[in-house]
């Protein structure tokens, strides 16, 4: 029999998102994975010797899974970048004063793991493109110091490097100095899409490991040629690693696709063979009924992440209508939760509430907070490539689990009809996270990370960022702040090539009885 070396009990056990909720439930770890799933009684009696954690007060969940990140320990909106339309905030990102891979990514880790993220998905985007080898070490390193599993994902871009469409009306329409700076060549040795494919063969060969799952990130099918996305499709098939785009996140991008590739970005994507299970759309706010279908029959997978796409003015994506029509939808954090804090209990209650629908049904469906929970569990272990060994308390799976404070969250009373899975959408946080364990080792205990020291990583960002721009970087302030006013000025009249109403605000304004 093999040994159990830790038992973890909890008053009430969600084992997932499809069981009932367990009174007096705990769970047996032996190793890295989980051995037994039952009652506290029946589990200790089986188990003397093994160390107890965990009580009464608990709810003992599933570790938490973020679909879609990049690693980012200081925020965007920390660094410096304000909330906007996506086609311009882009723009402000590039301004940042560069901080430590190793630390912005340890200190991201940190926050994910104390609010119950067990497992986080990693775009990777490039501070030095010649340095990538390097960065990859350091994120992974970073990762595996925190003690969170990762599904690592380097991304690239060889497309529209400016704007959507056409990229030399854009280049000639401006000054000559500020065309000649953005058009110089990427330096020698930089990520490209010629050395992408076989730099992340050689990630894989040396970094893929069950705590480590290196996958593809092709930016987007706007950011990246055909010959690109193929490329990738065959090497991901070959390796059966997941690939993950971001796509249709933008009004601007529905009109990219109609206007340039005469049909939508699914639709492209499913000409040229690129739509299939290893593939996941982040964002997808855009998509058309028949949209909705091929990613349905294809496969095809997304992450929806609700507080990024109100903060930089993408809409309300129709995931649950998504999840109605079959496709496999995750939830992400995308670095830009509610609170910006990467509370992803917090963006979990975010998702469950935009999405009750009104209707004039009385006792029609909508999101329930059972599906949300399906969301960060199952279907993001799904999609990130872990769909047997992540996302429920079950014998066999890796042993990734999260106690919370449930006496704290319902404090000083909750009626105990409500479903735990309700109570922690419509009453928990990020701080009532007490234990967290990831492969079978305790990585937070007392809502305390026990890995690192993560004061010193913050005082080192802070200090890294707190610093005078260089005369070279405010250059490219004010070089960014002008190229903005030619973004503006190029989408102008975009939105009135494509048809909006009545469904391009939030609630229809067409009267409702004519
Ligand atoms: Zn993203």
């Amino acid at each position: 029999m093999p040994k159990v070396n830790l038992l973890v009990r909890a008053g009430q056990m969600v084992p997932a998102h499809d069981k009932p909720a367990f009174p007096d439930g705990a769970v047996a770890i032996s190793g890295e994975k989980i051995e037994a799933v039952g009652t506290y009684e029946e589990l200790s009696g089986r188990y003397p010797k093994a160390k107890v954690v965990g009580g009464q007060k608990f709810l003992l969940i599933p570790g938490l899974i973020n679909g879609h990140g990049h690693g980012r320990g200081l925020t965007d909106f920390q660094r410096g970048a304000r909330d906007n339309t996506l086609e311009t905030w882009l723009l402000d990102t590039r301004k940042y004063i560069p901080v430590s891979t190793y630390d912005d990514i340890a200190y991201s880790a940190a926050r994910l793991l104390k609010a119950g993220v067990t497992t986080t998905m990693h775009n990777h985007i490039l501070k030095d493109p010649t340095a990538y080898e390097a960065e990859f070490e350091e994120a992974l390193e970073a990762y595996g110091d925190a003690g969170i599993r990762v599904q690592f994902n380097p991304g690239v871009r060889n497309a529209n490097p400016f704007v959507y469409g056409d990229n030399k009306a854009f280049l000639d329409n401006l000054p000559e100095k500020l065309r000649s700076a953005l058009t110089a060549p990427s330096p020698e040795g930089s990520l490209t899409g010629e050395n992408f494919v076989q730099a992340v063969q050689d990630l894989h060969s040396r970094s893929n490991t069950p705590m480590s799952r290196i996958g593809f990130g092709p930016l987007a099918p706007q950011w990246c040629t055909n010959e690109l996305l193929m490329d990738v499709r065959k090497a991901a098939e070959a390796l059966q690693a997941p690939i993950h785009v971001h796509a249709v996140q933008s009004i601007f991008q529905k009109v990219y696709g109609l206007q340039f590739l005469g049909r939508t970005l699914i639709e492209y994507m499913n000409d040229i063979g690129f739509l299939g299970p290893l593939l996941v759309v982040g964002h997808c706010v855009w998509p058309t009924e028949k949209d909705i279908e091929l990613l349905a029959q294809t496969g095809t997978a997304v992450t929806h992440h609700p507080s990024c796409n109100l903060r930089v003015r993408n809409g309300i994506s129709p995931a649950f209508h998504m999840l109605e029509a079959g496709v496999l939808v995750g939830l992400g954090l995308d670095g830009k939760s509610i609170n910006d804090d990467d509370d992803i209990i917090q963006e979990m209650k975010v998702c469950f509430l935009l999405h009750r629908i009104p209707s004039l049904e009385l006792n029609s469906p909508h999101l329930t907070a059972r599906q949300v929970f399906k969301m960060v569990t199952e279907n993001n272990a799904s999609l990130l490539g872990y769909g047997e060994e992540l996302g429920r308390l079950e014998p066999g799976r890796y042993a990734d689990l999260v106690l919370l404070d449930y006496k704290r969250m319902g404090y000083p009373f909750v009626d105990p009809s409500h479903d735990p899975v309700e109570v922690l959408l419509y009453r928990g946080l990020g701080s009532h996270v007490h234990t967290v364990i990831v492969n079978g080792r305790i990585t937070v205990k007392d809502g305390k990370l026990l890995t690192m020291d993560e004061e010193k990583i913050g005082k080192r960002l802070a200090k890294a960022s707190s610093r005078q721009r260089t005369e070279k970087e405010k250059m490219l302030v004010d070089m960014m702040d002008e190229l903005k006013k030619y973004a503006v000025a190029y989408y102008k009249g975009w939105p009135g090539k494509v048809k909006t109403e009545p469904y391009f605000e939030i609630n229809s304004r067409i009267d409702a009885l004519k």
